[in-house]
Parts: C-alpha cells; structure tokens; sequence
C-alpha cells in the first residue's frame, strides 16, 4: 500500500457516517440501555471507508473488525494506531504470529484451538515484555472461543460442550497474556435470514446455552463472559437474545467506495 496520506472523498464519507448512524440507532432501539459493542466489518473495503469512520466527529468509530490476516496487517501499518482491531475470519496456525504482533489488535475472536491460543499468547508475551515504557504498554490480546453452533462441517470452531470447555478453561489457567472475552458464533445463514426479535435464531439459543456452561464449569460469575453474535441480516434479534457484541459489515458499508 501507499504511503501517500490517504484520501476521503466527502460524498462518500458522509454516506458512510449516516449508514453507521443507522446502525447505532437501530442497535440502541433494542439494547434496552445494555452496552453493545459494534464492531464495523470492513474486510474488503479499502483503508479510507476506515479512515473517513475513524475520523468523523460524529461517530468517531473505534472497533473495526477483518477477515484476512494480511488485510489487516497492511490496514493496521497505514491507519491510527486508535483503531481498535478485531480479526474475526477463520483462523489458521500460521496468522497467530503476525496477528499477535499487531500492537492495537483488539481481539481475535476466532479461536479455535489450544494451539493456535498458545501460539497467540507466547507471541503477545514477548511484545508485552518488550514494550517497557509506560506510554507504549500493550495490552493483554483478548479472545472469542468461536463455537460451531449450527454443526454444518463448512464451519470451524469448536464443537459445543467439552471441547469448548476444555479450550476456554486452558485459555483461562495456561495462556496469562490472553483474556477470555467470551464465545463467538456465526451460524447458519438460513437461520440468520429467519431471524427476527420475535423469531429466536437457533445458533444464538445454542451459544448462549454455550455461555452458562463455561461460565458453570470455569467458576466464573453468571453473565461475566461475552456473545459475540449478530451480522447484517440478524443483529437485532442477537441483541434480543443477549449478544454484547454485533459484527456489522455491509449495512455500513454499501455502495461504492475510491479505491486508492
Ligand atoms: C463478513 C462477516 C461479518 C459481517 O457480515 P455482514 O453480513 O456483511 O454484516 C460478520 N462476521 C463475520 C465472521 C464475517 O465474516
């Protein structure tokens, strides 16, 4: 990518902004005062949609969230080191290290295995210790368990029941530079379409079930772990359900942004 100062087109921004605010009010309209983090979807979309949401006073939009590890590395090199980021694509052995290395990832939230956690937690360690100054502290790398809520074998994550156990507890008690946000579905899309607030989603019931085991076998307190659940078609009815966290991809983003 360039290093020229990327360029926001006004038109486009303010477009932006207003299919963001959308967003927001649709998501406050159901919270019922609960905080919901959105997390903007941005995978494919070039670095100044991001830029122009990042910046405009009206949103000041922090979370963005990726699905290729190399698209967001060159994103996380070009764009303010303020842009919290969230990788949330399928996750393979060999992304664990760069990700880990990216001083303003936020969370991965795709987690899936205990390899790929211990990978995630040595790399994050080493940049912790190397970072010694107060004012470029890292901070611990957070992590969504992402659980196979529907079963379909073209979904990863973890099975329901003992392995998503297993994994969460091992990130709990052997992984210290990790912090076990909570548990992350994507679900069936036929699900997701039939999702309505008054027409429960399946895959949401089944994390959400999800949730109170770990929380009952890990000792922890009822509610203290995240659901990360809800894309375009179906965030209201997640938030309905209890979701923490939707991940909003192409309600924000529609029409056609300039490539630089
Ligand atoms: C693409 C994607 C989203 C956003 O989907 P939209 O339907 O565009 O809102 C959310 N979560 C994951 C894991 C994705 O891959």
């Amino acid at each position: 990518m360039s290093s020229t100062p990327l360029k926001i087109d006004s038109t486009r921004a303010s477009a932006l902004v207003s299919q963001l605010q959308g967003v927001q009010e649709r998501i406050l309209a159901v919270a019922k005062g609960r905080p919901v983090r959105l997390v903007a979807v941005s995978k494919l979309k070039p670095a100044n949609d991001i830029l122009a949401l990042h910046q405009a006073p009206q949103v000041k939009q922090v979370h963005f969230g990726e699905n290729y590890a190399q698209e967001l590395q060159q994103k996380a090199e070009l764009l303010p080191r303020t842009i919290k980021w969230h990788f949330i694509g399928g996750l393979q052995s060999t992304h664990c290290k760069p990700l880990a290395k990216i001083s303003n990832l936020f969370a991965v939230s795709s987690l899936d295995s205990l390899k790929k956690a211990q990978t995630l937690n040595r790399v994050r360690g080493e940049l912790i210790a190397s970072s010694s100054t107060p004012e470029n502290q890292i901070e611990k790398l957070n992590v969504h368990v992402q659980v196979n809520t529907s079963g379909e074998e073209s979904k990863s994550g973890c099975s329901p029941g003992q392995e998503t156990v297993d994994l969460c507890k091992a990130i709990v008690n052997e992984c210290p530079h990790l912090k076990l946000l909570g548990l992350m579905t994507i679900g069936a899309i036929a699900r997701s379409k039939a999702t309505t607030p008054e027409n429960e989603n399946e895959d949401f019931v089944v994390l959400r079930e999800q949730r109170e085991l770990v929380e009952k076998e890990l000792g922890l307190e009822e509610g203290s772990l995240e659901l990360s659940m809800g894309m375009s078609e179906d965030f209201e009815g997640a938030i309905v359900m209890g979701s923490s966290e939707v991940r909003v991809g192409s309600t924000i983003f529609w029409g056609e942004g300039e490539q630089e």
